[in-house]
């Protein structure tokens, strides 16, 4: 099919028989298994139409012919609005419609910016209607990643939007994790538009126990990991500040030590941050001094080895704070990590004094609320120790979770209270 809409020719992508249900849901994804044959010759990028098999009009999307996910949609045909942002169910995709889904991504954290921090997620991918479009708003400072080949595409529209937005000044490119080699893209980073990025990058946080003062976070925007800052743990950082009065802290995977900084900051009559990157410690030095607060101690190690070290010289904490690395990049990986997580989680439950708290993250989109809660339910067993779920952590509401894409959903985490 070579559909002529809007006077234009547009590649159709047209699906194998029953392959439109999950996109009558409104599922974002065309795998390319569902794929029966393009009809046009579409470069990557391109805005295809998504066609079913008899022939109805499923939406539009962007085509990827390099990646196993070989269309992302931007609209979906029928029912009430194509997507919460556009209102519109068919095209045309083009400049304005890009950008348009760029400002209202912004415009729906303009209240938690206007709520004491200026550092925000602005656009998550397919839960923002912007596939493969990731923007992190520091201050006067936008970071983006574009990792799909639509994203490619409208890079320069993306790029304007952002610089658009008022007070922003530098929009920076950090296109330079794993997923662009899925899509056949380079790595690319450097400034898009405006000056260079402020190597003293300092954004602010809620406000610190006792004081008037914000939290104050160095931002490495030019090499740091992900963007420059963990912004999706900003929750965690506020349930840190409540528990860590009087309490010994730990923290596994202490990254630039904003866990440390914030425990230090209330009241934690100590603090251990462990870390394998020496980098990540030397910044963490740097957000305690901005903070004003005891960096405590710093052990440059491997977590698993550092964990048993601590666990035979019979340590103790009152508050641990475990969060790794994604340690299941995909399905396959999910037995080998699990058996991390669980090593993990046994040697930080033993090593929790009477009454303490850990708070255990998994950032692995691939392993689900349910299966980590029963690893860690495992590693408890383990450590013979009886252990309540307090509270539950989520990624934060700049990195929502449509209803139609759970895979949006990756973080989670456990407030657990030990006997
Ligand atoms: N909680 C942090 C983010 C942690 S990111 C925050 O809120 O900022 C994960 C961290 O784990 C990174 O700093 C990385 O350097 C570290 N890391 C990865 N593998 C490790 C290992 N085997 N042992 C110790 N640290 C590790």
């Amino acid at each position: 099919m070579w559909c002529q809409s809007w006077g234009v020719s547009v590649p159709a992508v047209v699906l194998r028989p029953g392959k439109q249900r999950s996109l009558q849901r409104r599922h974002p994804w065309v795998f390319s298994g569902a794929v029966s044959r393009v009809d046009g010759d579409p470069a990557p990028g391109d805005t295809v139409e998504v066609v079913a098999d008899d022939g109805d009009l499923l939406g539009l999307g962007a085509y990827s012919p390099a990646s196993a996910i070989r269309v992302r949609m931007w609209t979906f045909a029928g029912g009430r609005g194509a997507h919460p942002s556009s209102g519109a169910g068919r095209g045309p995709v083009d400049a304005t419609f890009v950008a348009e889904r760029v400002r209202a991504a912004a415009a729906r954290r303009e209240g938690l910016l206007a709520s004491g921090t200026d550092a925000a997620r602005l656009v998550f991918s397919e839960a923002d209607g912007v596939p493969g479009v990731v923007a992190d708003r520091y201050g006067d400072t936008v970071v983006c990643q574009l990792t799909t080949a639509g994203a490619e595409r409208w890079r320069d529209v993306v790029a304007d939007a952002l610089a658009g937005l008022p007070g922003v000044r530098v929009v920076f490119e950090r296109s330079d994790g794993d997923a662009r080699a899925r899509e056949g893209l380079e790595p690319r980073t450097g400034t898009l538009r405006g000056g260079d990025p402020d190597p003293g990058l300092v954004v602010h946080e809620g406000v610190r126990p006792g004081s008037g003062e914000p939290w104050r976070w160095h931002v490495d925007v030019a090499g740091g990991h992900k963007t420059g800052f963990y912004l999706d743990q900003r929750n965690a950082r506020a349930v840190i500040a409540r528990l860590a009065a009087g309490r010994r802290f730990l923290n596994v995977f202490s990254y630039t030590g904003a866990f440390s900084a914030v425990a230090a900051g209330s009241g934690a009559t100590s603090v251990l941050s462990i870390d394998s990157s020496a980098p990540a410690l030397a910044a963490a030095l740097r957000n305690a001094e901005l903070n004003g607060v005891d960096p405590g101690e710093h052990l440059e190690a491997d977590a698993f080895t550092a964990l048993r070290g601590l666990r035979d010289r019979a340590r103790q904490y009152d508050l641990i704070a475990l969060d790794p690395p994604k340690l299941a990049a995909n399905e396959r990986q999910l037995d080998k990590a699990s058996r991390a997580y669980k090593d993990l989680n046994l040697l930080a439950i033993k090593l929790l004094a009477p009454g303490g708290i850990l708070l255990t993250f998994s950032c692995s989109g691939a392993m689900g609320a349910d299966l980590f809660q029963k690893v860690v339910a495992g590693a408890a067993l383990d450590a013979g120790r009886t252990v309540r779920i307090v509270d539950r952590l989520a990624q934060p509401s700049d990195h929502p979770v449509p209803l139609a894409f759970p895979e949006a959903e990756y973080l989670k985490g456990l407030v657990l209270e030990a006997d």
